[in-house]
């Protein structure tokens, strides 16, 4: 079970708010090849998703919370 993973603690640039980054997430970052941290607590990347829905087809390449 030890893969050496932690819990992050990061400010959100969005509110401005500390969040954790759990080891689930970083592992699920992982898996899809993103090698930095998010920049947005999970309720502010949520906002940011839906705020582009702008006729593009779904990007894979965006970051994503697992849920
Ligand atoms: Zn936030």
């Amino acid at each position: 079970m030890d893969n050496g993973l932690e819990p992050k603690f990061l400010i959100c640039t969005e509110c401005n708010e500390e969040f954790v980054f759990t080891i689930q997430a970083q592992e699920y970052f992982a898996e899809r090849g993103y090698s930095e941290d998010p920049k947005r607590c999970k309720s502010c990347h949520t906002l940011y998703k839906k705020g582009q829905r702008g006729g593009k087809p779904r990007q894979q390449t965006a970051m994503q919370y697992p849920d």
